[in-house]
């Protein structure tokens, strides 16, 4: 794994399904210059390519449970051998076990880095059910909308005019409430893992996204500089 990018800063931001980890990681994205990486965002693009990972993956993902690590690691580990990642990464989704933290921890060791920040985002189960199972995406640019807090004016994408909208097949509230289980059983745990490490922040995620951001890069910008 010599060949593995140098990477300035490494943020996790953990949370269960719908606590805003996509929505805040693309906000950093866009004005702190730092590169999202999102293993279901890989995985989904795995499934869609019907790569043999993606196949493989597209079942347990349906059902809300998690994909294998070896899988997993995998993947991430061929996006962070990109030289994009150098301007720093913000892990979305991952790690989501005890073996994909321990796994992040040698990655990082052999080019002499660790964690910088873990921020887990704080919210109530319940909403999680009910963000979830409303959420869609414009297809043209991927602005994100939701049935209750957040309709397109219109019928049209607010921010392109695109007029199609798509949804994720495991954002259903049956799914949803699988995906939360799985996150307390496999996932919740690892806050004291960065919390023992400490690098561990945590967040009121509850509030607005406004709220939710300007907290997040208050808390992000002393580490990247
Ligand atoms: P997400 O887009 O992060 O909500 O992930 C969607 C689904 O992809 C999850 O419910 C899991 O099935 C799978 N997935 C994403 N990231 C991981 C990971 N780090 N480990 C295992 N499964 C993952």
């Amino acid at each position: 794994m010599s060949e593995v990018c140098t990477t300035p800063a490494v943020l996790i931001l953990l949370g269960p399904p719908g606590a805003g980890k996509g929505t805040q990681a693309r906000m950093l994205e866009e004005t702190l210059g730092l590169i999202q990486l999102s293993t279901g965002d890989l995985l989904r693009a795995a499934v869609a390519a019907g790569t043999p990972a993606g196949m493989a993956a597209k079942s347990v993902m349906e059902a809300g449970g998690l994909v294998s690590d070896e899988i997993v690691l995998e993947i991430l580990r061929d996006r962070m051998m990109q030289p994009d990642v150098q301007s720093g990464v913000i892990l979305d989704g991952f790690p989501r076990t005890d073996v994909q933290a321990s796994a992040l921890d040698l990655l990082l060791a052999e080019t002499g880095q660790g964690v910088s920040l873990a921020i887990s985002l704080e919210v109530d189960d319940e909403a999680m059910v009910a963000r979830v199972a409303g959420r869609h995406t414009c297809a043209k640019c991927g602005e994100g909308y939701h049935d209750t807090f957040k309709r397109p004016t219109n019928g049209a994408c607010d921010k392109c005019g695109g007029t199609e909208f798509k949804r994720r097949s495991d954002d259903n509230a049956d799914t949803a409430r699988q995906r939360l289980a799985t996150y307390h059983a496999q996932t919740a745990p690892l806050i004291a893992h960065y919390a023992g490490a400490g690098v561990l922040r945590r967040l009121d995620a509850m509030q607005d996204i406004a709220a939710v951001s300007r907290d997040l890069t208050r808390m992000v910008e002393p580490v990247i500089r």
